[in-house]
């Protein structure tokens, strides 16, 4: 079944209240928060891992993307050093006795639920029903071509629009499973095309038709026609590129997670500490940023927290799994607006006007937070290394 629409609720501690145009929504607290509190937790209506993350071997569950690896596994590999060895395996949460796979295909999972779930929501349609796929399967044909298109680090994934309208097409309840995926929609035609463009680079039109081709020779029937017209999947393309959050798996972590609770000596934490730096520099320089289990996926509540630079909020993924928890950063006050932040932290760090230039560019909106409104009597730019990479974000 397809994870439950929160919207609107009067007992969760937030509400999603209509701001008006051009914002649309923004997400509210209906209670105080304290930094480090657990403000909402949610599953995604529909995840999938990137396509390089996946063919470069960062093994997920196909429906949850929780790592298929253990610790020990993941850093080996991450290394490239098939003689590490991690101490205190205990601390690992991998359990590979309930791992299960497609009977048809090749598709993982960590468990039999994920399984019935990821089978029941879309697989049906998209089981490729081969352990040996035919390169001429559409599907596979498709995910090629975006993976032409999209070499790393990846923001997006085709198969995520495939399983939106899978989804649609094996709901029971097809009118509301189309709901569920309206709500994210809220952009001008030419926006969309912006977006598109933003996405598909150059010739982003032949390659946009050749993306709805396969995807329409993939999934086509009646009921979800509607997404495979031009410009119903030019929508759909919008709606994933604006509403896509990314999702980060790593077993790798959990395990750091887990040490961290151990009852050890002043002199045993200190080793530890010690050990675990030295093999994240090891990673980094094998791995560069690359060391968690990449996706996307679609959420309803962290879709409606709006931008701001000065961020009480922030997205984590503390189970190795694509359950979004929302934490604050900040206290909160009851009626105070939860933001997030749609810059990673070296972004957030520059000007006002190379922060906007990058919201201007990736989510067509210049920003008016409190610490933009701060900052508008500065300078707009505060060096010439800034400088030349503005010159690069106008290009
Ligand atoms: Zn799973
Ligand atoms: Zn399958
Ligand atoms: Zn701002």
């Amino acid at each position: 079944m397809m994870a439950t629409q929160d919207g609107e609720r009067e007992d969760s501690g937030v509400e999603v209240r209509v701001i008006g145009e051009p914002i649309g929504k923004g997400l509210f607290a209906t209670q105080d928060f304290k930094a480090g509190d657990v403000i909402f937790e949610e599953r995604p209506l529909v995840s999938c891992q990137f396509l390089w993350n996946a063919a470069y071997g960062y093994l997920a569950c196909d429906f949850c993307m929780r790592s298929l690896e253990t610790a020990q596994e993941n850093a080996s590999r991450l290394a490239q050093n098939p003689q590490l060895s991690l101490p205190f395996p205990e601390c690992c949460d991998t359990k590979k006795d309930t791992f299960i796979e497609c009977p048809s295909c090749d598709a993982s999972y960590c468990s039999r639920e994920c399984r019935s779930s990821a089978w029941n929501q879309y697989h049906e349609t998209l089981c490729l029903r081969s352990y040996m796929p035919d390169p001429s399967h559409p599907l596979v044909m498709l995910q090629e071509a975006w993976k032409q298109m999209h070499y790393p680090p990846e923001t997006a994934c085709v198969m995520l629009l495939a399983r939106i309208i899978a989804t649609v097409r094996q709901a029971s309840d097809k009118e509301g499973a189309t709901a569920l995926f309206m709500q994210f929609c809220h952009r001008t035609m030419n926006e969309e095309e912006e977006i598109a463009h933003k996405l598909l680079g150059q010739e982003f039109q032949e390659q946009l038709e050749s993306l709805r081709t396969l995807i329409e020779k993939s999934v086509w029937s009646s009921e979800v026609q509607q997404w495979l017209t031009p410009e119903g999947f030019r929508s759909l393309v919008a709606l994933v590129g604006t509403n896509g959050q990314g999702i980060g798996t790593s077993p790798l972590s959990r395990w750091v997670r887990n040490c961290d609770n151990l009852d050890l000596s002043e002199e045993e934490r200190k080793n530890l500490n010690h050990l675990i730096d030295d093999l994240y520099d090891q990673l980094e320089k094998e791995a560069g940023g690359f060391l968690n289990n990449e996706g996307s996926g679609l959420y309803p509540l962290q879709s409606s927290c709006n931008h701001s630079c000065n961020n009480n909020a922030m997205p984590t993924f503390p189970y190795n799994n694509f359950q979004l928890v929302m934490s604050a950063v900040q206290d909160i006050s009851v009626g105070e607006e939860i933001c997030v932040s749609y810059l990673d932290e070296c972004n957030l760090g520059r000007s006002r006007h190379s922060r906007n230039a990058i919201l201007r560019e990736n989510y067509l909106f210049t920003c008016k937070c409190s610490k933009c409104e701060e900052q508008t009597g500065e300078p707009d730019v505060t060096s010439e290394e800034e400088m030349e990479e503005d010159d690069d974000l106008e290009d």
